[in-house]
């Protein structure tokens, strides 16, 4: 199937053309259709796949065909959710990209930066709105913007926004939009929420799924590298150096572990950057940018932050820190191997994260390879400490790069959660955190 089977007109396939796409991926040729005959959907995709085309070709088609007026004041028509910042910006991106030859006008409404200019935005008078849930509601309490005339919904990552605690706001804004529209909801799983929630606002919908990515995908090279938790970074620098690695994401479970192995690599010489709720968008941006043009060779994130960034066909992951959540390991190395290209994702794991691996291994039903690395043996002596997540807890025993020096040879001993500390909080599941960290600062 190429573009010009599916319906579209010819401005926004110029555009698709333009971004040098012929051929829908699998998620695009199977929601277009459902989405232009106005259903409503539900669709199982997640980022890579070309969801976010998906859904804004299509968006884009349906508003064209009204006659467009160009002295009548404009009034919100779409309206898209997304958890995240980073997510909203990209999905902008997005919006503008592919409707490059119409002329529609969209604003990005997110927290984190000044309310005035998005104001000023939605004064002028926008037909799409692109927002996390958090500053829209803000902008709904002030009556600086008007939802009153939306035709389409779209939920993006709706599994992930309800994950952030996002679900009383997602209620909120529905509950003001006209009765009669078309939602469409996008989620990487299904889970009891999410099926509630759909029940609650899909209309008959049409179901599209896609595979997921990477699980079963030949393409990523999966292995898992055991070393003792306090050895984690400079076995990472060691990697880093050995195999001339020019660009990797790594995870951390803790804004304070990002911060931690981030500053160690820039000690040891290795340019870095890290990303995660408590820094400002700027410094988000700029991190992401300066990684994307390579001026920083590794870029350390928090689930949360990684998630939905666009950074295509990355050579390199690895989890400095596994997951608390099996799902969470399957959005992680869905960064690697895109569209084609072989990726490697690597796990560094010690003794405290061994749980966590068996449901990974049970999640993807597969088991993964074990490796050591020679200087970098596990000590078999050291026993497991349980991971504490959320609120109050540490995210475990530190791993930093605190814990030994630049060589590598550590410098404390077996049980350092004495370290443990409020900033060492997981980013995993709290709610209460994750909500502050979309939404706290700047709203
Ligand atoms: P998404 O899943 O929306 O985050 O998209 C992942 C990446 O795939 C983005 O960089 C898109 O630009 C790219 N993409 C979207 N549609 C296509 C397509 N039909 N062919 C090739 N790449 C695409």
């Amino acid at each position: 199937m190429l573009f010009s089977d599916l319906k579209l007109s010819a401005p926004i396939l110029k555009a698709v053309h333009e971004e040098g796409y012929t051929t829908p991926t699998p998620v695009q040729a199977q929601a277009i259709p459902f989405i232009l005959e106005g259903r409503d959907m539900l669709a199982g995709a997640q980022t890579g796949t070309g969801k976010t085309a998906g859904f804004t070709l299509p968006m884009l088609e349906i508003l064209s065909r009204k006659p467009f007026n160009p002295k009548a004041p404009r009034h919100v028509r779409v309206l898209i959710l997304t958890p995240t910042r980073e997510l909203a910006a990209q999905v902008g991106e997005s919006v503008k990209t592919y409707g490059k030859h119409l002329k529609f006008k969209s604003a990005i409404i997110f927290g984190g930066v000044g309310m005035q200019p998005q104001v000023s935005a939605l004064r002028q008078g926008v037909d799409i709105v692109i927002a996390t849930p958090g500053r829209l509601l803000d902008h709904m309490s002030q009556g600086t913007v008007d939802l009153r005339n939306v035709e389409m919904l779209i939920l993006d990552e709706a599994d992930r926004m309800l994950d952030m605690g996002f679900i009383k706001d997602i209620r909120r804004v529905i509950s003001i939009l006209p009765q009669k529209r078309q939602n469409l909801l996008f989620s990487a799983t299904y889970s009891d929420e999410i099926k509630t929630l759909c029940e609650s606002i899909l209309r008959n919908p049409a179901i599209v799924e896609v595979a997921r990515r990477n699980t079963s995908s030949e393409l990523v090279t999966q292995r898992v590298i055991l070393v003792d938790c306090a050895k984690k970074s400079a076995l990472f620098g060691h990697l880093v150096k050995e195999n001339k690695w020019e660009q990797v994401l790594v995870f951390t479970r803790t804004k304070h572990q990002a911060n931690k192995l981030s500053d160690y690599l820039q000690k040891i010489g290795v340019s870095s950057a890290a990303i995660h709720g408590n820094k400002s968008q700027a410094a988000r941006t700029k991190a992401l940018s300066d990684f994307k043009a390579g001026v920083v060779k590794i870029l350390v994130a928090t689930d949360i932050a990684a998630r939905g960034l666009d950074i295509d066909q990355l050579p390199h992951v690895v989890n400095l820190e596994l997951p608390n959540i099996a799902e969470d390991y399957v959005h992680r190395i869905g960064r690697t191997g895109r569209a084609g290209n072989e990726g490697e994702a690597i796990s560094l794991v010690c003794v405290d994260e061994y749980d966590y691996l068996k449901g990974i291994e049970r999640l993807i039903n597969r088991k993964l390879d074990r490796d050591i690395i020679a200087g970098f043996e596990p000590d078999p002596s050291i026993m497991a400490m349980p991971i504490v997540q959320g609120r109050g807890g540490g995210g475990g025993r530190g791993n930093s790069g605190g814990g030994h020096s630049p060589s590598g040879k550590p410098q404390g001993q077996k049980r350092d959660s004495a370290r443990r500390s409020d900033s060492n909080r997981s980013e995993g599941r709290s709610n209460t955190q994750r909500r502050e960290d979309s939404r706290g600062r700047g709203r």
